[in-house]
């Protein structure tokens, strides 16, 4: 017997709707989570159309658990993202690597399970998919943290990034945000890189030790002239054209560009030769495996790292307003939204 549910979903219009989601039986390895808050990430922009329930950014509190559920308890706060299960076959490597992101039979946010997003007033997920959030970390903190926190998060285990490198941050938004301030409690040397010094003491704040403007009144280069001033990583959040050349000039001998944010353009060069002789490289990271959404956790959690929310009660005009407000480009820096 289901359980039908007020959500919100996409709509083939572009608009968001209330409507009806339903969750079926909780089998045994299930858990059944009564949602409480859920961000508005810039990625869910591209999955309106697909009329799924929207948010990835999910957090709430379990309400069943499945009789073979030992690690979860009924009233726990638990978080899931982007990637609702993998296969686990012994046939499939990136699950035996514990991969879960890689898997090519995972069930992943507007392909899978279309009625579960942090939008809808319960989601069903197995009880190895979910994330039990750290004492410590406030629910509408906890939900942003489940893509934006974890997305960023990622690269420092995926690409063994080091306390001795310098990381440069582009897009300083929802990631951009949490990038800053994960290098920053990492110890890396960070820099944002931003089109004006608008917000430049902001994102100090945040954890830059240096911003770089990259439009500058004079046509001059932002490009460091000095070896020593280039970065070892430059993790990027923008979600829309890069100058990706400039970028691969700022990176030292073997630096790595990584690109984070979900951008539907093309990614050109004409650096192929500075690519062979300053073995540099660009590597993409989509989300995070389980492993690395619970060390960012309890990163998170020991350095007091949060996203910077603006909380509104989970209703269809505040839907809409938060929404208007993300495609300009007018989000400092997550929308949380709050079921009510
Ligand atoms: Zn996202
Ligand atoms: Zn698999």
């Amino acid at each position: 017997m289901g359980i039908k549910f007020k959500a919100f979903r996409g709509q083939h219009d572009g608009t968001i709707r209330e409507s009806v989601g339903c969750v079926d039986d909780v089998g045994d390895k299930d858990v059944l989570i009564k949602m409480t808050h859920a961000g508005l990430c810039f990625t869910d922009t591209h999955y309106i159309e697909t009329g799924c329930v929207l948010s990835h950014e999910n957090c709430g509190k379990i309400v069943e658990t499945g009789r073979k559920v030992s690690h979860l308890r009924v009233g726990d706060t638990v978080g899931f993202g982007f990637v609702h299960n993998a296969c686990g076959k012994t046939s499939c490597d990136a699950c035996l690597q514990g991969n879960d992101t890689l898997c090519s039979e995972a069930r992943v946010y507007g392909e899978a399970d279309l009625d579960w997003g942090g939008f809808g007033e319960y989601a069903k997920l197995d009880g190895d998919f979910v994330h039990k959030i750290p004492d410590g970390i406030a629910p509408e903190h906890a939900a942003p943290l489940q893509c934006a926190g974890a997305t960023v998060f990622a690269p420092f285990l995926k690409f063994d990034i080091k306390p001795i490198h310098r990381v440069g941050v582009i897009g300083i938004g929802g990631l951009g945000h949490l990038a800053l301030q994960v290098a920053h409690k990492w110890g890396c040397s960070v820099a944002a890189f931003t089109l004006s010094d608008s917000r430049s003491e902001e994102y100090k704040a945040l954890g830059a030790h240096e911003v770089i403007v990259t439009q500058r009144a004079d046509g001059s280069s932002f490009v460091p002239q000095d070896e020593e001033d280039k970065f070892d990583f430059i993790l990027s959040s923008a979600s829309s054209h890069v100058p990706w050349d400039d970028y691969l000039d700022c990176l030292k001998p073997r630096g790595q560009i990584i690109p984070l944010a979900n951008f539907l353009g093309k990614f050109e060069t004409n650096r192929y030769p500075a690519l062979l002789a300053r073995e540099n490289k660009v590597g993409g990271s989509l989300c995070a495996t389980r492993y690395e959404q619970k060390k960012m956790l309890q990163f998170c959690a020991r350095h007091d790292i949060k996203p910077a929310v603006e909380v509104l009660d989970l209703t269809q005009d505040n839907l809409n307003h938060a929404l208007e407000r993300l495609k300009k480009g007018q989000v400092r820096y997550r929308f949380v939204l709050r079921h009510v």
